[in-house]
């Protein structure tokens, strides 16, 4: 018979077409998991693969996997890519019609299900009746693994808490033997302890890290009030040589680009001042209808729009590997979030830019409306305690910019890596020093008067 090394390597080219893995910790991190001997935790960036560390030991064990995912349309994604590749994998959500429901229950409680892979988002793992099916699955001993994706949710420091992750941890400690797999891209030393602690992680915990340093990433920022020329013709060149980027050959036609800002009403005006400026630029956000918003970002995983103008409620769980740039128009909350946003660029891990506007005026306003928003929830310690948090990621963030130091080095900092980032020349610290240093002294002095 075939050891377990050899099966997951047959699995890994027979059902995901690669021959090899795409870093040691991917690898290490599979064929820890595959010898299904306790709980294990994985970080590591956006685009590094985290999936396959789940979805390729779940293939070589008789019995079924479950992961836990924020979103459906998440879900839809990762099933769907499965489902091509020839992996028996199904959601059980709220929006699958009763008869495929049906299909799906009737299968699990077979005495042999066929599935491998079952994705679910967080409020049906509170449900009895899933929960009633999870104990007997265990029981018949096919439970394999309880995989709960994007673990940062599980964290009120995160940036994305969901309270219904929280019922997570109840759950896993009643699934005796059931080893849970923990993943996420952003985790800051006070959200791994809560993923921990909320998911009852049981010690020793396994830990699979790397670095948050994305090497194929250019951050940079600009300070929008000392720009020779018009901030909407630097966004536009910028735009334009973001686009027609091209490296080993990659086909410039696929390139696309996210501009963040913090309102609808700035959205629609810088779409409408890129599009005088011929840009093929779309506006999205909340006040849109759900369909035209639909139909925008399709046209955007398309390629036929290049440029999305668009809020923050843009971007989770789109997966399209060649966005080539994102900007922020505005400043974004947090550092977890900037990492977050400007993290889309590159998935295909080629060049990619990250740019940032930043001005005094914008500063000044976001410090108001964080100072506002913690105000409006002053009263019991735990928010007082997350205030400190969202004002010190804050604070990072200003920081961060200000600061005339390496962009990867202040990410890396932030997300308390071992490491220091090699950033060659992927900054504007690092590869164009003076000017950046001249920019960052010219509105230092303009602040100070
Ligand atoms: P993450 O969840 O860490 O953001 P994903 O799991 O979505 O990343 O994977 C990112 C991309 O990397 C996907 O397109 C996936 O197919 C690809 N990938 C993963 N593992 C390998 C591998 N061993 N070899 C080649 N490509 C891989
Ligand atoms: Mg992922
Ligand atoms: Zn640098």
């Amino acid at each position: 018979p075939l050891t377990l090394e050899e099966k997951i390597y047959d699995a890994l080219k027979k059902y995901f077409g690669h021959s090899k893995f795409k870093s040691e910790t991917q690898k290490t991190a599979c064929f820890e998991i595959a010898k299904r001997n306790g709980d294990i935790y994985v970080s590591m960036p956006t685009g590094a693969g985290k999936s396959l560390c789940f979805q390729l030991p779940a293939m070589v064990h008789k019995g079924i996997s479950i992961v836990i995912s924020p979103l459906i349309a998440l879900i839809y994604d990762q099933v769907e890519q499965l489902k091509g590749k020839g992996i028996l994998a199904e959601s059980l959500n709220s929006k699958i019609t009763v008869k495929q429901k049906k299909k799906i229950l009737a299968d699990l409680n077979s005495e042999k299900p066929k599935l491998k892979l079952l994705y679910i988002t967080p409020e049906l793992a509170a449900q009895d009746y899933f929960r009633e099916l999870l104990f007997s699955l265990n029981k018949k001993k096919l439970l394999n693994y309880f995989v709960v994706d994007e673990a940062h949710c599980v964290s009120q420091w995160g940036h994305d808490f969901r309270p219904q992750y929280l019922e997570l941890g109840a759950l896993k400690e009643k699934l005796t033997g059931v080893p849970c797999i923990a993943l996420t891209a952003t985790a800051t030393p006070n959200v791994v302890s809560d993923i921990y602690k909320n998911l009852s992680l049981k010690e020793p915990v396994k830990k699979f890290k790397t670095s948050v340093f994305r090497s194929n990433l250019y951050y940079e920022i600009l300070f929008k009030d000392f720009l020779i020329e018009d901030p909407f013709d630097n966004l536009k060149k910028f735009i334009e040589k973001s686009l027609n980027e091209s490296s080993n050959g990659s086909d410039v036609s696929k390139n696309v680009g996210i501009i963040y800002c913090r309102t609808r009403d700035s959205c629609s005006q810088v779409a409408g001042r890129l599009i005088t400026k011929n840009i093929n630029a779309k506006a999205y956000h909340a006040g849109l209808k759900n369909s035209e918003r639909d139909e925008i970002q399709s046209e955007w995983m398309e390629g036929k729009t290049k440029v999305i103008v668009a809020t923050i409620s843009f971007g989770m769980g789109v997966d399209k590997s060649t966005v080539r740039f994102v900007a922020h128009w505005n400043i974004p909350k947090s550092m977890a979030a900037y990492y977050q946003e400007s993290g889309r660029a590159g998935r295909d891990g080629l060049r990619a830019y990250c740019r940032l506007y930043y001005s005094k005026e914008d500063r000044d306003l976001l410090t108001f409306l964080v100072k506002q928003e913690l105000q409006d929830k002053k009263g019991n310690n735990k928010t007082d305690a997350m205030s400190k948090m969202t004002m010190e990621g804050f604070n990072f963030l200003i920081n961060f910019c200000e600061e005339f130091k390496c962009r990867h080095a202040g990410i890396s900092k932030y997300f308390d890596d071992d490491s220091v980032p090699k950033c060659n020349q992927s900054c504007d610290v690092c590869k164009v020093p003076n000017e950046t240093k001249k920019m960052i002294d010219q509105y230092k002095k303009g602040i100070s008067t």
